[in-house]
């Protein structure tokens, strides 16, 4: 199993597809954070842990792992939503992420509702998921400790 695997990076923006607008912000991880994993890792959707810059907290969080179109294909994008509500955007802020588990691939969408109905069935394995012990237990891990 290629799990846990860690990523982390500062915030960068995205393509702008208007997912805050549809009430599901995307915060994505910089290229270099991307090219540390490993090619044959799957396209698709993932769940695990996200924290952000200095707060303490860790979030479950949902994340995208796709070929980016700016890009012609030939990168990949990840996006991770957090189940969080902030009072503002970060970005520029380092995002540090443990992915646990692989949800579903990728699926073209014909309506906006499909997309946000699979998008909080996602939110909901990753949150049933995420209470076993076993993934409780990377709340802790050594990525999430602030220093001071
Ligand atoms: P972009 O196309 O730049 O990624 P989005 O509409 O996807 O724009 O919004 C993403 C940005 O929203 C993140 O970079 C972050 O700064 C902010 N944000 C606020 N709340 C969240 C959240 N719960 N999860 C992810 N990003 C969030
Ligand atoms: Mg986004």
């Amino acid at each position: 199993s290629p799990y846990p695997i860690k990523m982390k990076g500062e915030v960068v923006r995205g393509f702008g597809r208007g997912s805050k607008e549809l009430g599901i912000p995307t915060a994505n991880l910089p290229e270099k954070a991307i090219d540390a994993l490993c090619k044959d890792v799957e396209t698709g959707i993932y769940f695990g842990w996200a924290q952000v810059g200095n707060d303490n907290t860790v979030y479950p969080m949902v994340m995208s792992l796709g070929w980016n179109p700016y890009y012609k294909n030939e990168k990949r994008s990840a996006e991770v939503h957090i189940m969080n509500t902030f009072p503002e955007d970060f970005y520029g802020v380092e995002l540090r992420v443990i992915v646990l588990g692989y949800i579903r691939p990728e699926r073209d969408y014909s309506s906006l509702e499909s997309l946000i109905k699979d998008i909080n069935i996602d939110i909901q394995v990753a949150r049933n998921s995420l209470a076993r012990p076993a993934y409780t237990d990377y709340k802790k891990d050594q990525l999430f400790e602030i220093p001071g």
